[in-house]
């Protein structure tokens, strides 16, 4: 049996159609049932609903043998024990600093300003401010990062941009752009040897399904 973990909302959108091209179609829709390992066209694979940000734990783990997690969740997580085949090129936005529209970020960061950044990605955010040499005191967030600035609890954010309405409608703008986004193939490397036969033509299949 292989498994594959997935995660609802846009990742399985995006990825559903790959799965259907694949052959591995779920038999329910996850989105209408509670259940949380799910039967696909092959009798030999199933497909384990988890958060987003879980996938690459399960996969690491060899809870799963694969997954699509993407590149934003991965480089928080490390992406340690984990092999990263293919770029499915699915749920692609942009991860950025944003600030508020009249905030003028160039001179408070050529000031040497101390500066508040709220986000979920906090690996990512300390990596790439620091490679600036920009200082900042990070706050952990798990959602509406947006929100932050405009109450005070930060000076920027760092977050997922796709098309900039959540930013306009919210009157904040992008500043920088720290790295394109996409989700990614991921294969638990101990199931990539005792499996290979079976993973092998699964992975050939998704080559397929994204290059048609
Ligand atoms: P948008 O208004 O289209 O720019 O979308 C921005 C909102 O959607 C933000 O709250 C993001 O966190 C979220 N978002 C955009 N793209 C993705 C993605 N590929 N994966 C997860 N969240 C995303």
């Amino acid at each position: 049996m292989i498994t594959l973990a997935l995660s609802k909302g846009r990742i399985y959108d995006e990825a559903g159609p790959l799965l259907a091209a694949a052959g591995l179609a779920l038999t329910e829709d996850p989105e209408a049932t509670r259940k949380l390992i799910l039967a696909t066209k092959r009798p030999d694979v199933r497909v384990i609903i988890v958060r987003a940000s879980d996938v690459p734990t399960y996969v690491q783990y060899g809870a799963a043998d694969l997954g699509v997690a993407g590149s934003d969740v991965l480089a928080e997580h490390g992406g340690q024990g984990l092999y990263q085949p293919l770029d499915l090129r699915i749920a692609r936005c942009r991860m950025v600093v944003a600030v508020p529209e009249g905030f003028d970020y160039a001179s408070a960061v050529k000031q040497g300003a101390r500066l508040r950044v709220a986000t979920k990605y906090i690996g990512t955010a300390r990596e790439h401010f620091a490679a600036k040499g920009v200082h900042v005191d990070l706050i952990h967030l798990y959602g509406s990062m947006e929100l932050a600035p405009l109450v005070g609890l930060a000076d920027a954010i760092v977050d997922l941009v796709d098309t900039g309405n959540t930013l306009r409608a919210n009157r904040l703008k992008v500043v920088e752009e720290i790295a394109p986004i996409s989700s990614r193939l991921v294969v638990n490397p101990a199931s990539m040897k005792l499996k290979r036969d079976e993973l092998a033509p699964i992975l050939e299949a998704f080559g397929k399904a994204i290059r048609g």
